[in-house]
């Protein structure tokens, strides 16, 4: 789990068949030799071999298997309701099978990752991703001191690495030979380019980016599986030269078990008294940022954003020569924060954040809203409340 060593992959362009550098799991591609920017689409996650240059016979001998990797913000909300996050980089295995080691350790550090095209023929994984990762943690808490209320992950970059194992037994080549079931279905890359499909302009080949806004048309394009698909935006805030526009992601919830039946409630119980009246009515939602950042700053993003009265947006804006920071984290995992973002916004009572791992609390509805900031010295500024996040934070998560 050690951060001393990064992870690096390669692959082949596929344009021009150079060797290209990239972090193991992030989807955008360039090359530094032909300047081709691609995005690595599949309907499953990225696959990688680990030490791939070992020959048939040692393959036989030691057999590929599945291993879980997972990068991203681990949180734990702490026996007093303080939640608390941390940076994660760990791998797991994604073999239902005690005989397999439970983890790579350093091996992929260490080791040489390469980006497999097409993962046909190779064993499935017998437990997702989320399954595997609450195996490790079962294992983990037996080790750790006080136990946790809630633990939640949100994931940056989920991707499979193959790795040589020992062969422990017959079982495990009947899985080398992807005769098991699996719990995920792997499908082949397809190389996209990383051009605005609307007008054709080049989209920022930004790292770990999944969607991406192009500054000449507005238009905000989701790259998943298959074609990037158009997504709808809220703008809020007026864009000038050097504004930029940052991804927060609105997220509608309902919260079965807690005195919290509106946004008046949610800010009553979060100290922002200025703002319960005016939020009074209003459906209970959080934002949370769609750009990566620290665990901490997440969280205290998520509040004071949430907390904020930004004006309202314009109805059909859309961001023409504005400049978009690309969402580098999908709804679904800005989702899985939602319960310890309300752990760190809920002040008074304090009793409440402890009631909340039992409260039934569910996402409604989510949505995307970007709101323009103005730099300023180290800060980013929205100008309507002056709220300001550190430019470090941001460029931070980025690099993550
Ligand atoms: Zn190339
Ligand atoms: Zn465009």
């Amino acid at each position: 789990m050690s951060a001393a060593r990064r992870m690096k992959a390669s692959l082949s362009c596929p344009q021009c068949g150079a060797e290209v550098d990239n972090d193991p799991g992030d989807r955008v591609i360039e090359c530094s030799f032909c300047r081709t920017r691609l995005f690595a689409s599949s309907g499953g996650p990225l696959c990688y071999i680990l030490d791939p240059s070992s020959g048939p016979r040692e393959r036989e001998e030691r057999p590929l298997l599945p291993y879980w990797r997972f990068r991203g913000l681990r949180f734990r909300v702490e026996p007093t309701g303080e939640p608390r996050g941390a940076l994660i980089d760990a791998t797991v295995r994604a073999v239902d099978d005690p005989a397999l080691p439970p983890s790579l350790g350093l091996r992929p550090q260490l080791g040489s990752l390469r980006l497999l095209d097409d993962p046909a023929g190779f064993p499935l994984p017998t437990l997702g991703d989320r399954e595997a990762l609450r195996a490790a943690w079962e294992r983990l808490a037996a080790l750790e001191a006080g136990r946790s209320l809630a633990e939640r992950f949100v994931g940056e970059t989920i991707c499979l690495i193959y790795a040589p194992i020992e062969d422990l037994g017959g079982k495990e080549a009947a899985l080398a030979r992807g005769e098991n079931e699996g719990a995920v279905s792997l499908t082949g890359i397809r190389f996209l380019p990383l051009r605005c499909p609307e007008c054709n302009a080049d989209l920022d080949a930004s790292p770990g980016a999944l969607g991406l806004g192009c500054s000449n048309c507005g238009r905000l394009w989701w790259f998943g599986a298959g074609e990037p698909v158009a997504i709808d935006y809220e703008l809020g805030g007026s864009a000038n030269g050097a504004a930029v526009a940052l991804p927060f992601w609105k997220i509608g919830f309902q919260a079965e078990g807690l005195p919290l039946s509106d946004q008046g409630d949610l800010m009553q119980h979060a100290g922002a008294y200025a703002r319960a009246s005016a939020a009074s009515g209003l459906p209970l939602h959080v934002f949370v940022p769609g750009f990566k950042v620290h665990p901490a700053s997440m969280l205290r993003i998520s509040r004071q954003l949430t907390c904020l009265e930004l004006p309202e947006p314009v109805e059909g804006a859309r961001g023409c020569g504005l400049r978009f920071e690309p969402v580098r984290l999908s709804a679904t995992e800005a989702a899985e924060a939602l319960l310890v973002v309300l752990a760190g916004m809920l002040r008074s009572p304090r009793q409440m954040r402890l009631q909340l791992p039992h409260a039934s609390i569910r996402p409604v509805s989510l949505s995307l809203r970007y709101q323009v900031f103005h730099p300023s010295g180290r800060d980013l500024v929205e100008a309507s409340s002056g709220y300001a996040i550190p430019k470090a934070s941001i460029s931070f998560g980025a690099n993550l």
